[in-house]
């Protein structure tokens, strides 16, 4: 134990010669907390949770961790989606004794993405350290930030703090892949154990390093909704020796063609415009000042056309459709009588499947393609940046990391927060875990994180946490 905390302070040490800048003025948990965080993560860890081992075995792990702290069995619920056995969720509740308001939820996944020994070269299902690095799956999505969350937990219990409301964490099942979120269920299912006035959802959000150096830190408010069409044709074919003008694949491919061209009108949101406004001041010349330009109303279209040039800002700025499978025909030696195509859409959440499914139609102009829906959207409305509580969580995140500044982040892809959303509930994505802008291993080979940004990480729930269960918000 000793020497792996020894570890952790060598490298915090030796830190700035990767542009580590903030380094010594970024506060870190006592030792004990240390070394109690790094063995959860390694109990965590070694523990195999993806979809076809379930989560049930880290859920009772935790469950140990919280009862040897002091958590009353009470406070412990250990649930599972009954035809899902095995997929077991933990939610725990540090109880205020007079509450002056709803309780704040946390969330954290407990599955992790499958991960085979033999296109690795550490064994994933064990904590492994490498010159600073801790290797595992689920190092960064997420067991890191679940351990952040636990520890912190049992900390504030262990220090005696009485929060002036419920403070709430579930360790869930199947984000990743499965049969249904745990988040989905539990939100239908057991609303009382888990109702809250707002969500913080590790699973999103948060901090990365370009070349060294911190980037702003996004607080997820918001992410695009996912929606899947199907564009068909049929036809009633014949034999290919005579080939007839109305063809399937033709007239589904000429469609799909008028859809690549296709750019749906730029939308901002109060998230994308506040995202804009300060990744502009990482940006110089022309790219920040069209950043800044779109950051505003009415929106400039020259400066949004530009920016557009780039596919990763052009998917913040509007609506994107795109052609992911293609199929069609029964022989090599017939006129096809079938062609099908899908059609993947990420909505500006201010747009909705139906808008989107007539603007297709429009577009593929031809009656004889059929769109349907394949995948239907789960929409969820935006959680607003509310400025007294982005004022709290702009706090935490400059104690805990000098310098950093905040925005709202709009996230391309989709996490558990949309059920909660859905639900009613406004939910924040604000991971403890810095990343690399350029080397994003979530869900892929040698999956790490950095001892020391995972202990910063522990400090800083540890700190949102209390700071949560002080006020009034
Ligand atoms: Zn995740």
């Amino acid at each position: 134990m000793k020497q792996r905390i020894f570890g952790a302070v060598v490298t915090l040490l030796a830190a700035p010669a990767v542009g580590y800048a903030s380094a010594p003025t970024t506060p870190l948990p006592p030792l004990a907390e240390q070394a109690f965080a790094h063995e959860m993560l390694s109990e965590l860890i070694s523990i195999n949770t993806v979809h076809a081992q379930g989560t049930l075995k880290a859920a009772e792990a935790l469950k140990v961790r919280f009862l040897a702290a002091g958590f009353a069995g009470s406070d412990l619920t250990l649930v599972a989606i009954p035809e899902h056995p095995n997929q077991g969720q933990l939610v725990v509740r540090l109880r205020a004794k007079a509450p002056k308001a709803k309780p704040v939820l946390w969330l954290g996944h407990l599955d992790v993405v499958e991960a085979k020994p033999e296109d690795w070269t550490v064994p994933p299902f064990k904590l492994t350290e490498r010159d600073g690095w801790w290797y595992g799956r689920g190092t960064q999505d997420m067991k890191g930030d679940d351990v952040a969350v636990a520890s912190a937990l049992i900390r504030l219990k262990r220090e005696g703090f009485i929060p002036n409301r419920d403070l709430i964490a579930a360790f869930t099942s199947d984000e990743e892949a499965g049969d249904g979120s745990g988040v989905e269920w539990l939100v239908k299912n057991k609303r009382d154990l888990i109702d809250a006035a707002l969500v913080i959802n590790p699973d999103a959000g948060g901090g990365s390093f370009k070349q060294g150096v911190r980037q702003a830190y996004g607080i997820q408010t918001s992410e695009k909704v996912y929606v899947t069409f199907q564009a068909e044709v049929t036809n009633r074919g014949g034999h290919s020796s005579i080939p007839e003008p109305d063809n399937a694949i033709y007239r589904l491919t000429e469609g799909l063609g008028r859809i690549a061209k296709y750019h749906f009108p730029v939308e901002t949101t109060p998230t994308t415009r506040g995202m804009f406004a300060v990744n502009a001041k990482q940006e110089t010349g022309q790219v920040a000042a069209d950043m800044l330009a779109v950051a505003k109303l009415p929106t400039d279209l020259a400066a949004a056309e530009r920016l557009s040039q780039t596919p990763r800002l052009a998917s913040r700025l509007r609506t994107t459709c795109v052609v992911t499978q293609i199929s069609g025909g029964h022989a090599e030696n017939a006129l096809p009588q079938r062609a099908r195509a899908s059609i993947q859409c990420r909505m500006i959440p201010l747009d909705t499947e139906g808008q989107v499914q007539a603007k297709l139609e429009e577009i593929l102009a031809d009656p004889a393609i059929k769109l349907t829906v394949l995948s239907p959207s789960a929409p969820a409305p935006d959680s607003a940046p509310d400025p007294a509580l982005f004022k709290l969580f702009g706090k935490v995140v400059t104690e805990t990391w000098p310098g950093v500044e905040i925005m709202p982040h709009m996230d391309l892809g989709a996490s558990d927060s949309i059920y909660t959303r859905a639900a009613g509930i406004p939910s924040y994505g604000l991971s403890a875990t810095w990343t690399d802008a350029e080397d994003n291993r979530a869900h892929g080979r040698d999956e790490r994180i950095r001892a020391d940004r995972f202990y910063e990480g522990v400090e800083f729930s540890y700190r949102l946490m209390k700071a949560l269960g002080t006020t009034k918000n």
